[in-house]
């Protein structure tokens, strides 16, 4: 595509978003978190022109404490990227050990009820991040930092991007228009609508040491408070524990100690006493899904298209089966016709292609959060049975197990 005359205007200069881009691109991401930098890598093998926009200045600010549990489709599509050599030490997931407090009812789920040779990985986001992004330097992607998009306007053959960066805004086109920044930027597109759940709960995130660890075990333990995540990261745990938000400050603010002590409370000795706590951080959480992720010239990716309770690790799993396929999307795409980047047709499949894998993510995601927080005790006895029972169904068992690994086609 030529590149149009460049434009600069100074940061107090009115938005106009549609008189004079600066340049067309064939496919601009706006965000570049771990989805927004996977896409961009996934392009990377073909001749398209692709801009990456990250409002964030790197790498300084980027200091994410959330472990990331992948699962082993994703590092099936983290391998053909490059990535998952960078990576340090990813934690492989042996068993996951699955409880609901108070109850007897358990399940054990194990790599061979998914024909896999583990049932996840647990990396940090962080790692990820700077994975990616050396990643990401090194190949041929225009990527900027601290520069962040405020407005866009779309008609039928393009998409008008205006970002702002140093203190200037910048005007580019494109043909397709990636939103990859969490949510915020689709507020802006009229056929989005997103359905919301607020649950009223916060994800206090921490590194945690146990007296007897279990080597390559994850624990996911329902409780009444919400549930509490623990896996297996380096020789210690990452700590995921969900609580109504009215409770996290209080418990965010006790000392080392004491914490260890209500987290012993509510998960009980099958690890020895927990005896080392780092830094703890907290996360609000909501159900944010928009039923339809694609617009004129415009698609919706990762956090953006559907932010999720990170009960069940599908968050990013998710995002990165949406950046690969959008990929592969695009790479079928022909230039200059009906089924060029960004064209109604080629949105219209990647929909379709994404539909039904996103749409169970949420709600296998949803109904493990409502179904083990409802706070009624037939309904708690109802899910320890449940528990016991798919601990003697070893193809109920195979299906939990395939869905976190693969999504709703495992
Ligand atoms: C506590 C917790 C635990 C989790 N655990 C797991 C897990 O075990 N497994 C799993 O699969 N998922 C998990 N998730 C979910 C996972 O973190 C997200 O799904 C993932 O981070 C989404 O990546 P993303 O790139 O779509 O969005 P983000 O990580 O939100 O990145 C968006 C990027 O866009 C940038 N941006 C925002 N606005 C703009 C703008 N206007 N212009 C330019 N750039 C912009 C931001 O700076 C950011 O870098 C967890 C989430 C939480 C909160």
């Amino acid at each position: 595509m030529p590149d149009r005359q460049a434009i600069a205007m100074s940061s107090n200069s009115p938005e106009k978003p549609d008189i004079n881009p600066e340049r067309h691109i064939d496919v601009l991401i706006a965000g570049g978190g771990p989805v927004g930098m996977a896409l961009a890598l996934a392009l990377q093998e073909y001749d398209y022109s692709v801009l990456l926009l990250e409002t964030r200045a790197l790498p300084e600010a980027v200091d994410d404490p959330r472990p990331l549990a992948l699962s082993y489709g994703s590092r099936l599509i983290l391998q053909r990227l490059g990535v998952w050599e960078k990576l340090t030490q990813p934690t492989p997931i042996l068993a996951v050990h699955i409880t609901n407090r108070g109850h007897s009812g358990q399940t054990h789920l194990t790599p061979d009820d998914a024909g896999v040779p583990a049932l996840g990985y647990v990396v940090n986001y962080h790692e990820l991040y700077t994975a990616l992004r050396s990643l990401i330097q090194q190949g041929q992607t225009d990527y900027q930092t601290g520069a962040q998009v405020t407005s866009f306007q779309t008609n039928a053959q393009r998409a008008s991007v205006l970002y702002q960066q140093n203190g200037t805004s910048r005007l580019v086109s494109t043909g397709l228009l990636v939103l990859a920044d969490g949510g915020k930027l689709a507020e802006q597109v009229p056929e989005v609508n997103y359905q919301i759940h607020d649950y009223n709960q916060s994800a206090i995130i921490a590194n945690l040491k146990a007296g007897s660890p279990e080597r390559g075990a994850a624990f996911e333990h329902f409780t009444l408070d919400g549930p509490l995540a623990l896996l297996p990261s380096g020789g210690g745990y990452a700590l995921v524990w969900t609580l109504p938000a009215e409770k996290t400050e209080t418990i965010l603010q006790l000392e080392d100690q004491a914490f260890l002590s209500q987290l012993q409370d509510s998960f009980g000795n099958r690890l020895g006493n927990f005896v080392a706590t780092g830094k703890r951080t907290s996360f609000p959480l909501i159900l944010k899904h928009a039923s339809n992720v694609t617009s004129r010239r415009t698609v919706l990716i990762g956090n953006a298209a559907q932010t999720l309770h990170p009960v069940a690790g599908q968050g990013f799993n998710l995002g990165l089966r949406d950046a690969w396929e959008l990929a592969d999307e695009i790479s079928q795409s022909l230039p200059g016709g009906a089924n060029e980047v960004g064209s109604p047709r080629m949105l219209a499949r990647y929909n379709k292609r994404r539909r039904i894998d996103r749409e169970g993510g949420r709600l296998f995601t949803d109904s493990l959060v409502k179904l083990f927080t409802l706070n009624l005790s037939l309904l708690q006895t109802a899910t320890g049975l449940g528990l016991a029972a798919l601990d003697h169904l070893p193809p109920a068992r195979r299906f939990v197990a395939r869905r976190m690994v693969f999504g709703a086609r495992g």
